[in-house]
């Protein structure tokens, strides 16, 4: 199939939308690319980390291109988001019409670019169009979603109540959030200090491409920081997800080589935790807070509640397209059921929605849609250090059960003519219980051990050993959870003599 592959079109440079490219392309045989040029940057900055720069061509588009690949013509749109260059696609293969939008909303004051195209979108919708895939973040919030301007205006009004230094915290890829910091700043007076790796790379590589406007000697470094009056700074860094080694974690913590805590500093958190994040957040904020920081949560300036189209948005979207039929994606299921609802809710009939799970197969034809039998496979891959879905299901497992109940080993030496023990058993414990003060327990183990491989069925000639540990793992499990109500890894090592 690699050979069919005609290229890969990206819409914009969110990670949840480039972050596998290093992953994803070598095994696609390293296929075109074909993006906008701040997505482009990204994506060849992300394929440098990984050593495979300039194995994929990359192929910069301009919003009015028409494009040919294979039997596909393909189209852009622009749309708004919270990065520059976000571009949805109108796809026609020889019998069908497409409108893929990626991650959107509509913006007529948007922060660093220009309003969506609603021209252009209004006239797909005139030309037909089969199929609309759209945005499902926010299906289930009223309303239309608020524009950069008033986002920023939020942001300025923070950056001129706050007397001392101001932290601000936030996703790197948030290219319209950083620009709304950084123009508060320069408003107010304040120069701009940037730290975390990532967020150091994007302000580089957008400021170089022309996407950040950042006056000059407004940034300048932490060091030279320190000879400013406190009311002139404006830290910019990431880690507003709590990530343990990003820039926030590391000045909460006092690793952080130049930059550390003093009270009456200030931390905008600009993003509220993705779930799962929750801990580690507060672990920051706890810290911060312990030094004295006034820590502000801004919810309103999270990326999800700002970056998707709300509801009134998601229907304009329906109307302008006028499609045939409609695929919610990007969301969970349940706020693609949401979506559908309010594509129901202006007139399309249920049947003619498609709510899909990963891997489903929707067929189109001129004389109807269909969602195939046949699944595509599909899953998450693990990357783990330098492996990529060599971490199987087994290998999860097991790093649940010992991280949750620990582990004891089992070491003994049996002989293998008459299958008893020789000499002394030994127990290890790891993050099970403690060894010292629980002698009595691990004395019952033991003995509980021999039982089994006293009463085993022992051939002298074929000693089925794998058996023996089996029985050993499901026996002395049992006995401990009785004991205990805990369930660690066994792991019985028989040295054969
Ligand atoms: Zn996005
Ligand atoms: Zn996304």
């Amino acid at each position: 199939r690699k050979r069919k592959i005609r290229g890969v079109l990206f819409t914009h440079g969110h990670l949840d939308h480039i972050g596998a490219t290093p992953y994803i392309l070598p095994k696609l045989g390293d296929p075109p690319i074909y993006t906008m040029r701040l997505t482009a940057a990204l994506i060849e900055k992300r394929l440098e980390e990984f050593n495979l720069k300039g194995r994929s061509r990359m192929h910069i588009l301009d919003k009015d291109d028409v494009l040919t690949l294979g039997a596909f013509t393909v189209r852009m749109f622009r749309l708004n988001h919270n990065i520059p260059d976000c571009i949805g696609f109108s796809i026609k293969t020889p019998t069908t019409h497409v409108v893929y939008t990626t991650d959107w909303k509509f913006d007529h004051t948007p922060v660093d670019e220009k309003p969506a195209e609603f021209h252009k979108i209004a006239k797909l919708g005139g030309e037909g169009v089969d199929l609309l895939l759209s945005d499902s973040t926010n299906a289930d919030e009223p309303g239309y979603t608020l524009s950069e301007k008033e986002l920023g205006e939020k942001l300025e009004a923070i950056v001129k109540s706050v007397q001392g230094r101001i932290i601000f915290a936030t996703f790197s890829s948030l290219v319209s959030r950083i620009q709304q910091a950084v123009n508060a700043a320069v408003k107010h007076d304040r120069k701009v200090v940037v730290t975390g790796r990532s967020m150091v790379d994007t302000v580089e590589i957008a400021h170089n491409l022309g996407y950040l406007n950042i006056p000059k000697k407004t940034v300048i470094t932490a060091e030279s920081s320190k000879r400013l009056p406190d009311s002139k700074v404006l830290i910019l860094t990431t880690g507003s997800q709590g990530e343990e080694a990003a820039a926030l974690a590391r000045i909460a913590r006092q690793e952080h080589k130049s930059i550390s805590i003093k009270p009456g500093d200030t931390v905008v958190i600009s993003a509220s935790p993705i779930p799962g994040n929750e801990r580690a957040v507060a672990a920051v904020m706890n810290d911060l807070t312990r030094q004295g920081a006034h820590v502000l949560y801004q919810k309103i300036l999270d990326v999800h509640s700002s970056g998707h189209g709300r509801q009134e948005d998601l229907k304009l979207m329906i109307s302008l397209t006028r499609p045939k039929y409609f695929m919610p994606i990007h969301g969970e299921h349940y706020l693609c059921v949401a979506h559908a609802e309010l594509a129901m809710s202006i007139g399309m009939k249920k049947e003619n929605i498609f709510v899909m799970d990963n891997g489903s197969v929707v067929e189109i034809k001129p004389t109807g849609a269909r969602v195939m039998q046949d699944k595509i496979p599909t899953g998450q891959i693990f990357v783990d250090g330098l492996g990529v879905g060599d971490i199987g299901e087994v290998v999860l497992r097991d790093r649940q059960v010992m991280a949750k109940d620990g582990m004891v080993v089992i070491i003994m030496t049996v002989d293998r003519r008459t299958g008893k023990i020789v000499n002394s058993l030994d127990i290890i414990s790891r993050g099970f219980v403690y060894m010292k003060g629980s002698e009595d327990l691990i004395r019952e183990v033991k003995h509980e051990v021999r039982k089994v491989v006293e009463t085993q069925n022992h051939k002298p000639h074929e000693p089925n050993w794998a058996y023996l540990r089996n029985q050993i793992r499901d026996q002395v499990g049992e006995f401990l959870f009785q004991r205990t109500e805990r369930r660690p890894m066994i792991l019985p090592v028989i040295i054969e003599v």
